[in-house]
């Protein structure tokens, strides 16, 4: 059984970087790393750690900027990689998937009871599994059995 996160407005902030979205159009990747984190990083990797010894498989299902090109995909992978490395260090993800703008996401999904952590109502409701929004995540996480 998967459990899944997105990243931008689900654990990092990058809507609250300031002119973020005037950045991204102009290629810079900066925005990604700067996100703040959105939930307590320590929490989340201390229960993600237990589930994942109880069976689990945690990664990341997350999408490049809207405005792409190979070389700034790159840039943003790479981004995105350092910001998981720095806030999510001692997590061994088992899948980190960062794919282009618009993909659907369940393409990761492999059973009806993944879980999706995501704050886009549309990428929720194209999950074939059970997705929640950004609310309470660790909450949810912790009455998984
Ligand atoms: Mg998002």
């Amino acid at each position: 059984m998967r459990i899944c996160f997105d990243m931008d407005g689900t654990i990092a902030n990058l809507y609250g970087v300031e002119n973020w979205l005037e950045m991204l159009i102009n290629k810079d990747e900066t925005p990604y790393e700067k996100a703040e984190v959105l939930i307590n990083m320590n929490s989340l990797a201390r229960v993600l750690n237990k589930l994942q010894s109880k069976g689990y498989e945690i990664g990341i299902i997350s999408w490049l900027a809207k405005n792409s090109n190979n070389d700034y995909d790159e840039r943003v992978a790479s981004a995105k990689r350092r910001w998981l490395a720095k806030h999510l260090h001692s997590v061994k993800f088992d899948f980190i998937e960062i794919v282009s703008y618009g993909t659907p996401k369940s393409f990761a999904a492999t059973g009806r009871n993944d879980i999706l952590f995501d704050d886009e109502a549309h990428n929720r409701e194209e999950w074939t599994g059970v997705a929640y929004d950004v609310h309470n995540i660790l909450e949810v996480l912790r009455t998984l059995p």
